[in-house]
């Protein structure tokens, strides 16, 4: 595994595991996201399971039995989701300085000691890539998706 800073994070490392070397520059609140749904069939009385992926609530295209709409929600599994922004250690000397969006789910939720703003921290994680804006499809930002935190 490779060790980066924000600037150095380019397209050959999207769905790599990185480690990534900066200092907080902003901490989100946390957040809940549903990652999937149970739904009922009205007419079968089938579960139907969707995952959750975007931010629209995805609902079962189709039962076994035929029936294609009005299924019932009877359950979501939800999970606690927090962002945060790493900016490179260094500052750039013309003011301007990348950073980097991470993403912690779950236990990263309550490492709660580290994430304070002017820290220096390491994550390791795989990165990624998301549209900016849903008009722009062809036009990505990267984030990091955590799965262990250092703190220095
Ligand atoms: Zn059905």
């Amino acid at each position: 595994m490779i060790d980066l800073n924000p600037k150095e994070i380019r397209v050959r490392h999207i769905e790599e595991e990185i480690g990534v070397v900066g200092v907080i520059e902003k901490v989100e609140n946390p957040e809940i996201r549903i990652i999937s749904m149970s739904f009922e069939c009205p007419s079968c009385k089938t579960i139907i399971k969707v995952l959750q992926i975007t931010d629209k609530i995805k609902e079962p295209t189709k039962c076994l039995c035929g029936r294609k709409k009005d299924f019932i929600i009877i359950s979501k599994e939800i999970i606690d989701v927090q962002r945060l922004y790493i900016k490179d250690v260094k500052l750039e000397e013309h003011g301007v300085y990348p950073f980097l969006e991470v993403v912690l789910k779950e236990d990263l939720v309550s490492h709660e000691h580290s994430l304070k703003v002017g820290k220096k921290i390491k994550i390791l994680g795989e990165l990624k890539a998301k549209n900016i804006e849903k008009s722009h499809p062809n036009i990505q930002e990267y984030y990091l998706e955590a799965e262990d935190i250092f703190s220095f």
